[in-house]
């Protein structure tokens, strides 16, 4: 049990465990999230094996879900081209409170390979939604999107639950504002 639970968690008299709400409530939500996969590019490809019973998210407590109105997580794997960047927004905006994002891959992150000259290309997702974990590469293996849920559970486990949910409204849509 003391593997599961962390350092939060203390042992009482007669084998109670105790802790404060807002730590078990963490601890709830950093063990069942619910991602959606969004994926757009090559990216994607690693994003679905991750999924896989090769590497198993599910042991982890993550499972995905067909629905932005089921799902915590959004993952955001691949380039974000200005057609999708109001889409993306919209399914956000659909997820209920507190919902994270993972960025994953360069061309989310920043671009990518069209940082320079894509003229097509949102130069990073967080010009849409806030992010909350950024996952390198071209395109991250498995190993590295678990790791990006890792971090985001770290952070979940330390989050309280007066802090203020992330800005939505963040910036308008129009092209040449997010070149
Ligand atoms: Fe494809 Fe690389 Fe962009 Fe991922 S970061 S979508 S692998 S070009």
């Amino acid at each position: 049990m003391s593997g599961l639970l962390d350092q939060r968690f203390k042992s009482g008299e007669g084998g109670v465990l105790l802790t404060t709400a807002e730590d078990l409530l963490n601890w709830a939500r950093l063990s069942s999230l619910w991602p959606m996969g969004f994926g757009l590019a090559c990216c994607a490809i690693e994003m679905m094996q991750t999924f896989a019973s090769g590497y198993d998210l599910e042991r982890f407590g993550i499972f995905p879900r067909p629905s932005p109105r089921q799902s915590d997580v959004m993952i955001v794997s691949g380039t974000v081209t200005f057609k999708m960047a109001d889409r993306i927004r919209r399914l956000y905006e659909q997820m209920p409170e507190p919902r994270y994002v993972i960025s994953m891959g360069s061309c989310s992150n920043c671009g990518g390979p069209y940082w320079q000259h894509g003229y097509h290309v949102v130069k990073g997702v967080d010009r849409i939604i806030p992010v909350d974990v950024y996952v390198p590469g071209c395109p991250p293996r498995p190993e590295a999107l678990i790791g990006g849920f890792l971090k985001l559970q770290e952070k979940i486990r330390n989050s309280r639950l007066t802090e203020e949910p992330a800005p939505t409204a963040l910036l308008a849509l129009e092209a040449n504002e997010l070149a």
